[in-house]
């Protein structure tokens, strides 16, 4: 199912091939995030074009809206959205605790008033897989408790036992052949935690493990010590994810730790705000200093947005609010990335991760683009 191809020789990074229902993966790999069943702005196709082999997608928005029965009508979300590639569905953890300020968290699952119509909705671990499984994602999230950063000790020990019977319990309800679940790993900020919970949730048996409760803000060292923590305990030969990190500079130092998946909506959010990713850090597209530039966005980007246009013309485009500039930022920002990790992969395979990961450091130490 994982097979690691390449590994570093002086970082613990390495390249592998994930097997999934819509076809091998390569890893590390990073996954776009269509949250409402969109990437937002483009097509699936020409997400898939750019380069990009699993999508991420959520179990919460979908059963908000439209439903799970009208996917159903087409299959399954890969019809609804016109996707063959692989989709990873997040349980809806996560956004339960963040959009709601009333949520009741009892031992058979959590309990929450929708924001659409105001009914009380459940959360079960059997429920919100059922429902994974009903959108046909290749990739099942279990569903966990998450914290806010900051959190006592003692709601953490608490979370992370929750958390671990719940696993044991989506892991008790799987009936969809082929679909790979995950479990995930909690213990907030508090390495003993961390490392529990990371050992404790492979004795139960996941087919890849995803760190959770991170990237919520922490300075980089945290997020990156709490990562070392689990991963030291989760088998080599499992693919491991970190959720929601997806900022160019944390990829780059979580790929030398061993990380292989990696989500995260910034890329695409920042994009309709007018920032576009360069090697020499965030440009702002607003700013004056473009207005007759005949550059693109980044010499040599394949991206359409580079291939067609000046910076001066995408800047008139956003200024006049067209919607074709927040379609231009966001394939570009996605084909930065894209290129990141083909770059990170070969370096792996040619042995030299560190010097591609130092070389990086210094554009973004130095990077002055705004
Ligand atoms: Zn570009």
């Amino acid at each position: 199912m994982f097979t690691i191809e390449a590994r570093d020789t002086q970082t613990q990074a390495r390249t592998g091939t994930l097997i999934t229902r819509h076809g091998p993966v390569r890893t590390p790999l990073f996954m776009p995030v269509a949250t409402k069943g969109t990437v937002k702005t483009l097509t699936a196709r020409e997400v898939g074009e750019i380069g990009y082999e699993v999508i991420l997608s959520n179990v919460y928005h979908l059963l908000e809206r439209p439903g799970i029965e009208v996917i159903e009508d087409h299959g399954g979300l890969h019809g609804f959205m016109s996707w063959d590639g692989a989709i990873l569905t997040d349980s809806g953890g996560y956004q339960v605790y963040s959009l709601h300020k009333m949520v009741r968290v009892e031992e058979d699952g959590v309990a929450f008033r929708s924001l659409i119509d105001g009914r009380e909705r459940r959360f079960t671990p059997e429920l919100v897989l059922g429902y994974q499984e009903r959108l046909g994602s290749d990739i099942a999230m279990q569903l966990d408790v998450c914290l806010p950063y900051g959190a006592s000790r003692e709601a953490t020990q608490d979370a992370l036992e929750r958390t671990l019977r719940w696993g044991e319990r989506t892991l008790a309800a799987r009936a969809l052949d082929g679909q790979l679940v995950f479990g995930i790993v909690q213990g907030g900020f508090y390495e003993d935690l961390r490392e529990e919970s990371a050992r404790r949730t492979v004795e139960l048996g996941f087919d890849g493990y995803a760190l959770g409760g991170l990237s919520l803000g922490e300075p980089r060292e945290e997020l990156l010590a709490m990562t070392t923590t689990a991963l030291a305990v989760i088998p080599e030969d499992k693919p491991r994810y970190v959720m929601g990190l997806g900022d160019p500079p944390g990829i780059l130092e979580a790929i030398a730790l061993g990380v292989d998946m990696f989500d995260s909506a910034l890329a695409t959010r920042v994009a309709r705000g007018g920032a576009v990713f360069t090697p020499e850090g965030v440009l702002t597209i607003r700013n004056a200093r473009y207005e007759r530039d005949t550059r693109p966005l980044v010499e040599g980007c394949t991206c359409p947005a580079c291939r067609q246009f000046t910076r001066a013309y995408l800047r008139h485009l956003y200024l006049s609010e067209e919607t074709l500039a927040l379609r231009m930022f966001t394939a570009h920002n996605l084909t930065f990335i894209q290129q990141l990790l083909a770059g990170a992969r070969s370096a792996i395979e040619a042995g030299r991760y560190l010097s591609y990961l130092e070389e990086w450091r210094k554009r973004f130490r130095e990077g002055r683009a705004s």
